[in-house]
């Protein structure tokens, strides 16, 4: 099992032990059940965040290899989504009792792969499984729907898997946001291919390899690796490919939305952020300050739901922002596989120069920098960064109107509760914003006001599957959880049946 009950040595064994297979040849594709190299033969090199180590190689997919993944998806589709719902979910639970079994296994291995910290890793691999027990509970009841009748009719609508469909992830947290949206849709009962994004592609192929050993049936699950340009871009494109469920940055969103118009696919939208959280005079500021430095400094910043702008009440402004900087030099960066680390390196070079690049900007717009705790034996080609803060911020600079995605926090004063909502709305974004205070009547009044998908009072993020999860305005289009998630991957029809007691015109005699 996962958790901080492996030592930073146990970790380290373990690392060598599972990445050694994807050193020795190219990670393949699996389409139809079998481990294949792309048609072209064609492979891309992965490096490490720790230290720039080439970590092997990766099948460099196109749309030959996707049009193979998405014949295998349409070939398993009947099977699947015609088996009983009790047996996708008896399936489904298998999935998640071996992902929970090899749990280390992928923890660790997504460590190194992107850079980001046991400590979180360890409860995300976990995640992943819960994720799947979530839906498979669901899949028996998925197909149900409602009745509604009409004097005249009977009306009752019933529930169907759309069909193949095809899911493409970024690298921030890669494999429980792919559990997060091909559970649902294997519960729906739709058959899945997977394009998991190309700086962070092992922990997809643990994936669908664990649910291939589970019982999950072959071509249910198909991963085409690749970059977005070639393989994601076909995929989007496939005519056997009924919907597209998108995690990634809001410009890829809107190229795959103009890709995905021609064969008029559906499409679900997890996009950018950067979320405002506010702090009024008035909150528990001891519970507020954890709250705010573990929302940007945990997941190393590269998280959609990251209070990355924080927002504080002009009366506790230095207070308040001098007990971040306190905590945040604290906040320790390391080794990832090191469970004591907090912070570990950023995933790839040009990410790494995109979030550093930031603090010119801060500088030259006027902000002031606070820089936490490099790691002092950081390896030299690695990716490290140390946490920032960027205080007498504005929320019309660019560090408060681009997401950063890296553990850099922007703080910005407000006077009273209209300005801080003007400023918390006055954003292109609108996924997530959290507000702190004790004065019951504000807190529903602001979070009314706050335009976005999901808003926490007095709380970080907290994640209850059952309810909804996605953004506004460039933030996302559709919801996930619950019963979203079905509405998405199923289409809906209604069936309409006569009493014979309703009028019927006569037309010609
Ligand atoms: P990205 O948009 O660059 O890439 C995401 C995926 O899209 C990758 O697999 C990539 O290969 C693919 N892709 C790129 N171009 C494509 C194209 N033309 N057609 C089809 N696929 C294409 O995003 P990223 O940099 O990997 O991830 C970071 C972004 O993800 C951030 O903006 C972050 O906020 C967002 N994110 C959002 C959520 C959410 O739930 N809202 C969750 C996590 C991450």
């Amino acid at each position: 099992m996962a958790g901080s009950s492996h030592t930073y040595a146990e970790n380290l064994a373990a690392a060598e032990e599972h990445l050694a297979r994807f050193r020795s040849e190219p990670l393949p594709h699996l389409i139809a059940g079998e481990a294949v190299p792309s048609v072209s033969g064609e492979t891309f090199a992965n490096q490490s965040p720790i230290d720039g180590a080439h970590l092997g190689d990766v099948s460099a997919g196109d749309a030959a290899d996707i049009d193979a993944a998405a014949a295998a998806a349409q070939e398993a589709f009947g099977a699947w989504s015609n088996m009983p719902g009790t047996k996708r979910k008896a399936i489904l639970h298998d999935v998640a009792d071996l992902i929970e079994e090899r749990a280390h296994q992928i923890a660790v291995t997504e460590c190194v792969d992107t850079g980001q910290t046991m400590r979180f890793m360890s409860a995300a691999a976990l995640r992943g499984a819960a994720n799947f027990r979530f839906f498979a509970d669901q899949a028996p009841g998925a197909a149900d729907g409602l009745s509604l009748p009409s004097g005249d009719h009977i009306n009752y609508t019933t529930r169907k898997a759309i069909g193949p469909v095809g899911v493409i992830t970024p690298w921030n947290t890669p494999f429980m946001l792919s559990t997060w949206k091909i559970a649902p849709a294997l519960a729906a009962g739709c058959t899945v291919v997977h394009k998991p994004a190309e700086w962070s592609p092992y922990t997809a192929h643990l994936l669908a390899e664990t649910a291939q050993e589970a019982g999950l049936p072959v071509g249910a699950l198909n991963v085409v690796h690749g970059m977005g340009e070639t393989a994601g871009k076909s995929l989007t494109e496939h005519p056997a490919i009924k919907a597209i469920a998108f995690v990634g940055e809001s410009s890829t969103g809107s190229m795959i939305q103009a890709q995905g118009a021609p064969t008029l696919k559906r499409v679900h939208f997890e996009l950018g952020g950067k979320n405002p959280v506010i702090v009024f005079d008035d909150a528990d500021l001891d519970r507020a300050v954890d709250a705010v430095v573990f929302m940007i400094y945990s997941l190393n910043g590269e998280r959609c739901t990251s209070s990355s702008r924080v927002l504080i009440q002009d009366t506790i402004y230095d207070e308040f922002t001098e007990r971040i900087a306190e905590k945040m030099r604290n906040v320790p960066v390391g080794h990832p596989l090191d469970p004591g680390s907090v912070i570990g390196p950023l995933i790839h070079p040009r990410h790494h120069e995109k979030v550093c690049s930031y603090r010119e900007i801060a500088e030259a717009d006027g902000a002031t920098v606070i820089e936490g705790t490099p790691w002092a034996e950081a390896p030299a080609d690695g990716q490290w960064v140390a946490p920032m803060l960027f205080t007498n911020a504005r929320n019309d600079m660019r560090i408060a109107q681009e997401e950063i995605f890296g553990p850099v926090l922007t703080a910005i004063p407000f006077t009273d509760e209209a300005d801080a909502v003007k400023i918390g709305n006055d954003i292109d974004y609108g996924l997530a914003g959290y507000l702190w205070t004790r004065d019951v009547g504000r807190a529903h009044r602001v979070a009314d006001a706050l335009d976005a998908g999901m808003i926490w009072v007095n709380s970080q993020n907290v994640r209850h599957l059952p309810t909804p999860f996605g953004g506004t305005k460039a933030s996302g289009i559709g919801r996930d959880g619950g019963d979203w998630s079905f509405d998405f991957y199923m289409e809906t029809k209604n069936i309409s049946v006569a009493l014979d007691t309703h009028s019927i015109p006569k037309l010609g005699g």
